[in-house]
């Protein structure tokens, strides 16, 4: 083989097709009934929206984004999450319009690019449903993401999602804080992991929540932001626990919740999955506060949430849980000797062109094998034409079902089939 698709790709061939369009279309439909609108941007942006928004010093930036100079020399850059460039949509198209507390709700499907060390449901290009609203400082707004997320997996017949919560503060009480854990495991930076050791100077929040035992130790007894949060953080913080005690939706609070990203304020969640195992994670988000002014946009806050699809399939294959079987349809055009294939051929169009599902043998193989096909295709009436019915001007129809066949006059065949 001399292609093979890149490391951390995949290939979505036809028969896993349906499980995808499945998830997207169940997406879009909790979308409409939430009123959020669909926007779609470039597959790359400007390098500098990313750097800028998400973070210098984060993992994304630093080690993972799929980076390029164009023939024109311009620095471009695959899209290495989701909120940054729909951020910067919303700014250049003066989406905000003139009242600047109008709730703009906003949700995409789209590929992420990673260069990522990959992982089970983790992929250089992975596949994200994800949503942000901007406009409004309200927790009610941040509980109404996550509603959107919950009824976006129990639509799946995905139940038991874990939310963990916490709150990222601001920079009037993040910076404070993270001096205050810097101070308390200083003594024992050496005993960190070399990643951890590298982000005690760039991103030290980020030791909080890595995953080796020895950090979790470290830093299990260090002091935690929560309790450390400015008046209004900690008010934001209280009624975004009230509002999701509103929608009676449980959740866990999790100090170690602090997600990669610069832009991150106030409120940061997790949705976990048990079924998956060590790497848990099928969604998260929080709120950007200061983004969108940080884009050269307007005083703006914002928050929003991504899902990756990639897991959300393998919760649901970890779960069993199988889609509807698909009902018997359309109709396969039979055709048995020279004679029958061009009015076959040219039923076939008749009935595509009516907007039923059709196909023919191209083969030409014997009627058992075409039959086998219809059968095997999950056609619901399979029409055969051969010399015998074409001399009496007649076509039989075959129940795929039952078995079950009738002669029908040519002149009213189409008729027949559509009415089916
Ligand atoms: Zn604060
Ligand atoms: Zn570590």
């Amino acid at each position: 083989m001399r292609y093979r698709r890149p490391k951390g790709t995949a290939d979505i061939l036809p028969d896993d097709a349906p499980r995808w369009r499945h998830v997207e279309s169940t997406f879009r439909d909790i979308c409409a009934r939430f009123g959020y609108g669909e926007i779609r941007t470039p597959i790359f942006e400007d390098t500098d929206l990313f750097i800028r928004s998400v973070g210098e010093e984060t993992d994304i930036v630093s080690k993972e984004m799929y980076t390029f100079d164009d023939k024109g020399g311009r620095s471009q850059t695959l899209r290495a999450e989701g909120t940054a460039p729909a951020v910067r949509a919303f700014i250049e198209n003066q989406m905000q319009g003139q009242d600047t507390e109008r709730l703009v709700r906003l949700f995409y499907l789209a590929p992420i690019f990673r260069y990522d060390r990959p992982q089970a449901g983790r992929y250089r290009q992975h596949h994200q449903a994800g949503m942000e609203a901007l406009g409004s400082m309200d927790p009610a707004v941040d509980a109404e993401v996550i509603d959107l997320a919950l009824s976006f997996y129990r639509a799946l017949g995905i139940e038991g999602t874990r939310l963990l919560v916490n709150s990222v503060g601001c920079p009037a009480c993040a910076p404070p804080y993270v001096d205050t854990l810097k101070d308390a495991i200083r003594d024992r930076v050496d005993e960190l992991c070399g990643d951890c050791q590298r982000r005690f100077d760039t991103n030290p929040l980020r030791v909080l929540d890595c995953k080796k035992e020895a950090c979790r130790e470290i830093t299990a007894g260090a002091p935690i932001l929560l309790d450390e949060l400015c008046e209004e953080c900690a008010d934001h913080f209280a009624g975004f626990r009230a509002s999701l005690d509103a929608l009676g939706i449980s959740y866990e609070i999790d100090p170690r919740i602090v997600r990669g990203l610069d832009y991150y304020t106030k409120t940061a969640f997790e949705l976990r999955h048990d079924a998956l195992g060590a790497q848990d994670s099928i969604g998260g988000g929080g709120r950007y506060d200061g983004l969108v002014k940080q884009c050269g946009g307007k005083d703006i806050p914002g928050v929003g949430l991504g899902m990756g699809i990639e897991r959300i399939l393998l919760v649901r294959e970890a779960l069993s849980i199988e889609d509807a079987g698909h009902e018997r349809e359309g109709v396969f055009v039979v055709t048995l000797g020279d004679a029958a294939w061009t009015p076959g051929y040219r039923l076939l169009h008749e009935l595509r062109a009516a907007g039923l599902h059709t196909d023919i043998d191209f083969r030409r193989r014997s009627m058992r094998a075409q039959l086998r096909a219809a059968d095997k295709e999950g056609f619901a009436q399979a029409v055969i034409l051969g010399e015998d019915e074409l001399a009496s001007d007649v076509a039989t129809v075959r129940d795929m079902e039952s078995g079950e066949q009738t002669e029908i006059a040519l002149g009213q065949l189409a008729e027949h089939l559509l009415e089916k």
